[in-house]
């Protein structure tokens, strides 16, 4: 009889459909080189600034600890072993950049892939 009831309850309130996965948390280091360059004095040899900053990582400039410019996820105390990308998808595997990244192959995914998240806010 009501039959918008048993749809997928996660899409119960209406907005658009990719409003709040797809919306950057710090807007200002959607770009890779932004990003890159927060990681002034980064101790941890084992892993590069660029890794860290195409798994969509910036700095806070403080031990190991770099948070998502997406979903915000931080993540510290890594490990030789770590990849950068593969620890943001299990540690957050719901960040809309990982999903974005994860659709589109982890090289090619930085910024043109934010691009078009910032465009389909306008
Ligand atoms: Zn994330």
């Amino acid at each position: 009889m009501f039959n918008g009831n048993n749809s997928n309850p996660r899409f119960g309130i209406e907005t658009k459909p990719d409003a709040r996965d797809f919306l950057p948390k710090r807007k200002e280091y959607s770009s890779f080189e932004e990003r890159k360059r927060t990681f002034e004095g980064w101790p941890v040899v084992f892993l590069t600034a660029e890794r860290l900053a195409a798994a969509g990582f910036w700095y806070l400039g403080e031990g190991d600890r770099v948070r998502c410019f997406f979903c915000g996820g931080g993540v510290r105390n890594w490990l030789p072993e770590d990849d950068p990308m593969s620890e943001h998808r299990r540690i957050f595997p719901t960040c809309g950049f990982v999903s974005m990244a994860t659709e589109n192959g982890d090289e090619q995914l930085q910024s043109i892939n934010i691009k078009k998240a910032n465009k389909s806010r306008l």
